[in-house]
This record gives C-alpha cells, sequence and structure tokens, in this order.
C-alpha cells in the first residue's frame, strides 16, 4: 500500500513537472510575473503538490517528529521516501535526473516539510539549495555524474561547509585553505556547524586559494565523505532541529583531484552567496510550516480548553493572539512566495529574499510564543509541540544569514535603490 501510494505521488510530481517544463521560457517568466500580482490563489500544480506535501506531512513527519526530536535521531526511511516523491532536488532539471519544478513549488514543499517535521525541512533544503543548489548551476557534465545524480533520491545526501569556527556572518573571512600539488588540491583548516555533517556524502566546500585577495580568493570543492584527511567533530548538542546532525568537518592535508574545483578559482564567495540568496527561500519556507503548526497546534488547544465555564477560543485576548499570528503568517507567506516568482522569473530577488527570510523566521519565533501562551502550562511540557516548534523556530533567525545580517542586505539594496 505505501509504495503504492508513493508511486502515486512520484506520478503526480512528474506530471507537475512536465506541466511546468511545458511552459516556454517567456511563458513561464509570464506566468511567474502574473502571479505576482495574484498572490491570493496558487496555481492548480502547486495547489496539488502542497496538497500531496501537507497529507505527507501528517502521514509520515507528524506522528513521529516529538519521538525524532526526543531521540536526536536523523529520520533516514523518512529522508528516502521524499526522494522517492521528489523532494530532495525539486529544482534540479529534468535532463539532470531531478523533478525540474519551480522555486515556488519548492517554497511550499519546505513549509508543509516543516509543518510535519521542522528537522525534516532543514535536512531537504540542505539536500536542494546549499549542496545541489550550486551544483547544478557550475558543475561539469563529469561533476554532475558524481557529485549529483546520485544525491537525488534520498539514497545519499549532500552538506554545505562555509561557515568556520572563527567566521560564520563574515564569511569572506575564510581561513580554510587549498593550495594546488600537482593533480590535487589540497585543503586544509575546519569548517563548523555543518548540517547533515554526520550523514552526508559528499560537501560543497569553501577555502581561499589567495588570501592576499581576501573574498576574492575564495573557491569552492567538490569533496567526497569520506576522504583521506577529512575527519568529523563530535555531533553538537542543539536546541532545536535536534533530528539534524550538526558538526564541523575537519581538513588535514585533504586530497581531491584537481578537476573538484567548482567553478573558477576566485568564484566561490560569488557561488556562495548565490548559494544562500535561493537557500533563503527555503527557509523561509521552512519557518512558515513551523509558524503554521504553532498555529494549528494553539487554534486546536484553544477550542478545547475551558476557562471561566467557556472555551478559552471566545475569549479577546486569546482572539486577540490568534489575529496577530495569522496576520504575520500570511504577510512572510506572501513575501516569500513573492521571493519565489522574482527567481523563477530570472529578476533580482536578493532583497525579497532576505525580507521573506527575516519576516518568516521572526513569525515563527512569534507564533509559537504565542502558542506556548495560549497553551499556559501545557505549552510548557514535550506532551505538547508547542514547545518543539518554540526550540525549532530559533535557528530560523540564524543559519543562512542571521536576522541581523539581513536586515543588512535589506537595508544595503534599498540604499542602493534610493541612489
Ligand atoms: C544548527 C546550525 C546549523 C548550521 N548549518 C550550517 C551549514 O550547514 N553550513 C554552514 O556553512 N553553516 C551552517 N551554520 C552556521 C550559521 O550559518 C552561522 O551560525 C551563522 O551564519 C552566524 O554565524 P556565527 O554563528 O559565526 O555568528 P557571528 O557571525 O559571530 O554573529 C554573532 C552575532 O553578531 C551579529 N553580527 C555579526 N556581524 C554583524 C554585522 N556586520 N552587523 C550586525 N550584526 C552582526 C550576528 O547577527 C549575531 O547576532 C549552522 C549553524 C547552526 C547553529
Amino acid at each position: 500500500m505505501a509504495s503504492l501510494k508513493t508511486f502515486a505521488r512520484t506520478a503526480f510530481l512528474r506530471k507537475a513537472a512536465s506541466s511546468l517544463r511545458g511552459c516556454s521560457g517567456a511563458a513561464r517568466e509570464q506566468s511567474a510575473v502574473r502571479g505576482i500580482s495574484s498572490l491570493a490563489s496558487l496555481p492548480d500544480t502547486h495547489e496539488m503538490l502542497r496538497k500531496t506535501c501537507r497529507d505527507f506531512a501528517d502521514n509520515e513527519l507528524v506522528p513521529i517528529a516529538a519521538q525524532l526530536d526526543k531521540e536526536c535521531r536523523f529520520p533516514k526511511e523518512q529522508v528516502k521516501k521524499l526522494g522517492e516523491l521528489g523532494l530532495l532536488c525539486m529544482d534540479v532539471g529534468e535532463e539532470d535526473g531531478g523533478t525540474g519544478l519551480d522555486y515556488l513549488a519548492y517554497a511550499i514543499a519546505m513549509e508543509e516539510i516543516s509543518r510535519g517535521c521542522a528537522s525534516t525541512g532543514c535536512i531537504m533544503s540542505v539536500n536542494n539549495s546549499l549542496y545541489l543548489g550550486p551544483i547544478k548551476t557550475y558543475a561539469t557534465e563529469a561533476q554532475k555524474e558524481q557529485f549529483l545524480k546520485p544525491f537525488l533520491n534520498g539514497d545519499r545526501v549532500g552538506c554545505f561547509a562555509l561557515s568556520e569556527p572563527g567566521n560564520g556572518s563574515d564569511a569572506g573571512a575564510a581561513s580554510c585553505t587549498a593550495k594546488l600539488d600537482g593533480d590535487s588540491w589540497v585543503l586544509n583548516g575546519t569548517k563548523a556547524w555543518i548540517t547533515n555533517g554526520y550523514e552526508a556524502e559528499a560537501t560543497v566546500v569553501f577555502a581561499t586559494t589567495d588570501r592576499q585577495k581576501k573574498h576574492k580568493g575564495i573557491s569552492a570543492f567538490l569533496v567526497p565523505i569520506p576522504s583521506e584527511g577529512l575527519s568529523r567533530g563530535k555531533k553538537e548538542d542543539k536546541l532545536g532541529i535536534k533530528a539534524t546532525s550538526t558538526c564541523y568537518l575537519i581538513f588535514e592535508d585533504c586530497r581531491v583531484p584537481k578537476e573538484n574545483l567548482l567553478g573558477e578559482t576566485g568564484f566561490g564567495f560569488k557561488i556562495a552567496m548565490q548559494t544562500l540568496d535561493a537557500g533563503r527561500i527555503g527557509i523561509a519556507g521552512q519557518a512558515l510550516g513551523i509558524a503554521q503548526a504553532s498555529l494549528e497546534c494553539a487554534i486546536d488547544y484553544a477550542f478545547k480548553r475551558q476557562s471561566f465555564g467557556m472555551p478559552i477560543v471566545k475569549m479577546q485576548t486569546i482572539q486577540s493572539k490568534l489575529a496577530d499570528m495569522e496576520m504575520r503568517l500570511q504577510s512572510a507567506r506572501l513575501l516569500t512566495w513573492q521571493a519565489a516568482l522574482l527567481k523563477d522569473a530570472g529578476k533580482p530577488y536578493t532583497k525579497e529574499a532576505a525580507m521573506a527570510k527575516l519576516a518568516a523566521s521572526e513569525t515563527a519565533t512569534f507564533n509559537a510564543h504565542q502558542a506556548i501562551q495560549i497553551l499556559g502550562g501545557m505549552g510548557f511540557v514535550t506532551d505538547m509541540p508547542a514547545e518543539r516548534h518554540y526550540r525549532d523556530a530559533r535557528i530560523t533567525e540564524i543559519y543562512e544569514g542571521t536576522s541581523e545580517i539581513q536586515r543588512l542586505v535589506i537595508a544595503g539594496n534599498l540604499i542602493k535603490e534610493y541612489s
């Protein structure tokens, strides 16, 4: 039965993808632009995708999310199913074996999957946008054979190694080095906070090939895991998204073939920034999922809980909280879809992606906080999901650029527009 369901869903995704692919580039661009003026309703294809992902989340993720969180257990089986559904390579083109959907579809799927389990959403986002994203764009055909095609269906996941112990927000200050020695690049240094670090079978890693040139001296490399000279640090014990692994990747004279350079030398910082621009739309989706789950948990409880002889949902203070949660959620969702549509239309979207991530992540934190308040004592214990949402929400304000960095990006673009 489960495999029949999987088949049906996979068939659906293929159909959805081919209907989107059916549009010519210009038609697709037009439809994306049209979408911006009519965000109130989704195209049928995306609505169907949303339902498929929602059903998957309700059946496969909601029932086990608390247990995964408690045991800090990577959801291997569910990741495999996501792969079979085509949700781990959503915007990789069909010619490369991917699902071939657009970024609006990705944002929607990220929201629905994260509504079921934020850790699973995180794993999905790393494989889709941080790992496959730069490879899809910059890899040679030979690199795609080794580093893209085996990472599409959930058998293997990848990771993205940019941050270092000494620099996170200031990614241009990379101290990890790569030196050409004969036919090999030799990598040295430590990368910090690497999501999927314990399960990943390859990484996109950033290292400086010319320190004098600062961020213009950074290059990107593809490294298989395991590799000689590459080891992992301990698994971090985290506040939230506890079913994901996060660890150091330590490079000590780690040799990779010369051909494992991704793009050109000195192009790494640009690749990293482009990857994060797109990735932020996925994290906005993840945050929306947490915000939506918090709202649903709060409403459900408010209908059932009686106080002073009536359900608390009838109380003005509770309604006011619910109203704020819904208003922020819808606003952040519109910003997220706008950023995705701009990307799909090939238009600049850096500022919009930063606004989407900022709004969605602050909404996730806000909604989870309000949900705990509405649940009272029950919000504070692990019997209910509100406390997990509260813990999971926090990371969306930190990774792929903190909220402070998003504000810098928004302000920087705004000032340029007005100069
Ligand atoms: C669970 C988890 C998973 C992660 N996954 C990955 C991953 O897969 N790959 C990867 O490469 N990285 C990953 N990261 C790293 C993450 O992207 C960084 O933690 C983040 O970018 C912040 O960097 P930092 O921790 O060094 O903080 P810092 O950069 O040291 O910032 C500390 C504080 O100073 C503020 N600040 C810094 N610079 C400025 C400025 N110019 N203006 C205003 N305020 C500023 C920050 O906003 C923050 O409040 C992950 C982190 C976590 C916690």
